[in-house]
């Protein structure tokens, strides 16, 4: 069957910008993914919809279809105590930030100071083209549950 909105594919990708290194979802395993729920950015599940199992194929994204253009001065200072792990913390290291709304956001390490670290609030891949391998390896449909959930049930995922 094809993937579209409301099916669940199981997928590998590599992806690499601008010739940097490439990062491969195969150091672990392959993504399930609910399409339709915005899980995925917009760019890779278009590129997704009219794939099956099997199919291998290529997404180059531009910026704005991917984690969108750099955003200048958008340094914030945060007290270092917030980071229970500010000893690990480099500059140019993604970081995931907790939002007062309860979601959460990766944002980038800009610089670290003896009382506070400059966040630097773009995504690592913001203003980036992103060049994607896609390999699909399975689509199904979604069962009622995962629909009513907007999320994946795996086989390991206990009854909620
Ligand atoms: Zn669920």
């Amino acid at each position: 069957m094809k993937a579209a909105k409301d099916t669940v594919v199981t997928l590998h990708y590599d992806v690499s910008s601008d010739g940097g290194p490439t990062e491969s979802s195969r150091q672990s395993e392959p993504m399930h993914v609910l399409l339709g729920r915005g899980q995925l950015i917009e760019g890779i599940e278009n590129a997704i919809h009219g794939h099956e199992a099997g199919d291998t194929f290529k997404v180059e994204l531009a910026p704005e279809d991917a984690y969108g253009e750099r955003q200048e001065n958008a340094v914030q200072q945060v007290p270092r105590e917030s980071f229970p792990d500010a000893e690990q913390l480099q500059p140019g290291m993604p970081i995931m930030l907790s939002l007062k709304d309860g979601g959460q956001r990766v944002a980038t390490v800009h610089e670290v100071g003896t009382t506070t670290v400059d966040i630097d609030m773009n995504h690592p891949m913001a203003g980036k083209h992103l060049d994607f391998d896609v390999e699909l390896l399975e689509v199904r449909e979604a069962v009622p549950a995962e629909l009513e959930h907007g999320h994946v049930h795996g086989p390991d995922t206990p009854a909620h």
